[in-house]
């Protein structure tokens, strides 16, 4: 069928907006109408070569829409039904048989190689591939095919366009909280950088009981956002003040738990020396290969931890419905982080991203 995508057509280059031919579903596969998709920097990324996608490609992996068709082997779900696109795995080795399918050994492939498991890929223009299987979805498109393993079936009465973020961003931050951290009440906790992964985690540690939570960025207006959802101090990063030493004035001995969502190493850094001893820094941000840190070694001594956590140790067919449950409820105002565009001003939102203008760009798809 005839779709309507938002293509790159090499590495670095502007989104532009074409009609391009999207395969049918196979058995195992379900055909999304996709109403909105969440933009992350991880999109960004693939358009600047970090996960080595072929070009032309399709980015988008926060997708949510409904059902239009499925594949003849697909009982789970029907024509529609409400779904979000979570992100890949394989189901099969060690980390995905122990309910770790977040970090599973095949997922770096099946997330950035543009093409199916078998190397199909599932779009192309005049004839010619398009790479079009990022995150096994493609979500910057007015239709998607997912595998029916990595679709999650979510409630018909939840607004749909603010559900697409929750399969990377919104769960990336509320999972190390609630699957990672697992804090106790009055827990602390330090999140230096809150954009949307940093201000969901700070959300969900809000709802966990953490005391203090203490944001960190370089922006005003994110940080007064971070104290209206749940930030019981802010510290803005900008002036080169000593950040370690203002977090241990508020806490004492530094934080039980911190994250980074910067990927910079100086911050990075930070964030493990805050830390109080037996401590667990967090890192959720996202560096191109070859990025290293470095530490004190007694950091390590005082028994810290430090630990990546990718896609919030979820298991989505659990996890997306508990997050989607907790926005109903009013107790994760995940649309406060958004802001809408419509699919062909994409290069606006990834500017006002890449800026930090916009927090959660979310890209609303012509129907
Ligand atoms: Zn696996």
């Amino acid at each position: 069928m005839q779709i309507t995508a938002a293509i790159v057509p090499e590495e670095s280059g502007s989104f532009v907006i074409d009609k391009l031919e999207l395969a049918d579903p196979r058995p195992d596969e379900i055909l999304v109408r996709v109403m909105a998709s969440g933009m992350c920097h991880t999109d960004l990324h693939g358009r600047d070569g970090y996960f080595q996608t072929p070009f032309p490609a399709v980015f988008g992996h926060e997708g949510g829409g409904v059902v239009e068709s499925v594949g003849s082997g697909v009982v789970a779900f029907k024509p529609g039904d409400h779904v979000i696109m979570a992100f890949p795995f394989c189901g099969k080795c060690p980390n995905c048989e122990a309910h770790m399918p977040s970090h599973c050994m095949d997922s770096m492939k099946l997330k950035g190689s543009g093409t199916r498991a078998d190397g199909s890929t599932l779009m192309e223009k005049n004839g010619a591939p398009v790479y079009s299987a990022f995150f096994q979805q493609s979500s910057f498109a007015t239709h998607a095919i997912a595998n029916q393993r990595f679709a999650v079936k979510v409630r018909n009465d939840a607004p749909l366009e603010h559900l697409g973020a929750m399969a990377c961003g919104v769960q990336t931050g509320a999972g190390a909280v609630f699957n990672a951290m697992k804090p106790s009440e009055g827990d602390s906790l330090a999140v230096f950088g809150v954009g949307g992964v940093g201000l969901s985690a700070l959300m969900a540690a809000r709802l966990a009981g953490c005391d203090p939570i203490i944001a960190v960025d370089l922006q005003d207006s994110r940080l007064a956002l971070a104290r209206e959802l749940g930030a019981t101090h802010t510290i803005n990063h900008s002036g080169g003040d000593d950040v370690v030493a203002a977090i241990r004035q508020i806490t004492g001995h530094g934080v039980k738990f911190s994250i980074d969502t910067s990927a910079k190493p100086a911050i990075l850094r930070e964030a493990v020396e805050i830390l109080m001893p037996l401590g667990t820094c967090i890192l959720l941000g996202s560096a191109r290969k070859g990025t290293e840190f470095s530490l004190e070694m007694p950091f390590l001594q005082d028994g810290r931890t430090v630990r990546g956590v990718i896609q919030g140790w979820s298991e989505p067919q659990v996890f997306l419905p508990y997050l989607v449950d907790l926005m109903m409820e009013g107790k994760f105002p995940v649309e406060r982080l958004m802001t809408f565009y419509p699919l062909g001003d994409i290069n606006r939102a990834a500017e006002d991203a890449t800026t930090g203008r916009t927090i959660k760009p979310v890209l609303r798809m012509p129907q």
